[in-house]
């Protein structure tokens, strides 16, 4: 049987005229996907919601009601970049009940994904960076906790530090954290990552790739149970917030070494989308699809 991935069912958040925010790629993610048939016998079902106690294993409790319940401050609302809507909540609760089950399936099947999540900028009592809660940190606790897996590591990928992983996974010496991001780019306050991998400015395909094999050295010394991967495609050189200069080639280079990796070696991958920002958009919503097909096709699905 072919493993699930999983997408968003909810509608595109609704946000204000010129908002920054490319709402409409994760539904043109999925359509790109199920037209191009992308992802092969795997089947693509909707993400389910978080549990409560799944959502407190990363975040107090007095955020995910505030969260939940509609009461997030203005200022809250402002650091996450997005205003508070019931569906913005429903979503966020999605985006890592979505990770989860990705993740799940993953250990079952060697691979899955969910066409969204890779909220790393959230932090334990704040949202932050378009990211409300923090699916690949309750991901990795969740599975620690019922004993799914003894060790875990985050494959960020995304051009942004990965601040909120880092921040919630610290002190938790069975995830192992690696970041490989734009060294002068948001969130500039970084919190260091079990490793981070700094790029300067208009790093190329193949600074990048260096990067990227040196990040996948250092996972497999870790000897993971799983990898979260966050196959962000935001270094992409048209992104509007990337400052890298990685072509869409260098970008399906990366995710063919990621996934041809793990593969090679038996270790279960589940991949979110993590952020892109291109102008048009499309631009984004190709290298997302590419991720999700390499995929599936290095798994033979
Ligand atoms: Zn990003």
């Amino acid at each position: 049987m072919p493993p699930r991935f999983f997408y968003l069912d909810t509608p595109d958040l609704p946000l204000p005229a010129r908002h920054r925010f490319p709402a409409a790629k994760y539904r043109l993610l999925r359509e790109r996907i199920a037209a191009g048939r992308l992802i092969g016998r795997a089947a693509l079902v909707p993400s389910p919601p978080a549990r409560l106690a799944d959502l407190h294993r990363a975040h107090t409790e007095a955020y995910v009601a505030s969260v939940v319940g509609g009461t997030l401050s203005p200022e809250a609302q402002r650091r996450i970049g997005l205003p508070w809507s019931p569906t913005l909540a429903r979503r966020s609760r999605a985006t890592v009940g979505g990770s989860l089950a990705a993740a799940r399936e993953a250990l079952g099947f060697g691979v899955s994904g969910q066409l969204a999540g890779g909220t790393h900028h959230a932090h334990r009592d704040f949202g932050s960076g378009y990211c409300v809660f923090n699916d690949l940190a309750i991901a990795a606790l969740t599975l620690l906790t019922d004993g799914s897996v003894r060790r875990v590591a985050i494959l960020d990928c995304d051009v942004h530090q990965g601040d909120g992983n880092a921040a919630i996974l610290n002190a938790e010496p069975a995830v192992f954290v690696v970041s490989v991001h734009s060294e002068k780019n948001f969130p500039f306050r970084k919190v260091a990552s079990d490793l981070d991998i700094a790029l300067p400015d208009g790093a190329d395909d193949a600074v990048f790739l260096r990067a990227v094999e040196q990040a996948l050295d250092a996972v497999s010394a870790f000897r993971p149970d799983i990898v979260l991967y966050l196959a962000g495609a935001d270094p992409l050189a048209a992104d509007t917030l990337g400052r890298l200069a990685v072509s869409a080639a260098g970008l399906a280079k990366r995710d063919e070494t990621v996934f041809g990796r793990l593969r090679a070696t038996g270790v279960p991958v589940a991949v979110v989308a993590g952020g892109g920002y291109a102008k048009p958009i499309e631009l984004t919503v190709e290298v997302y699809a590419r991720t999700y097909a390499v995929a599936a096709s290095t798994h033979g699905l």
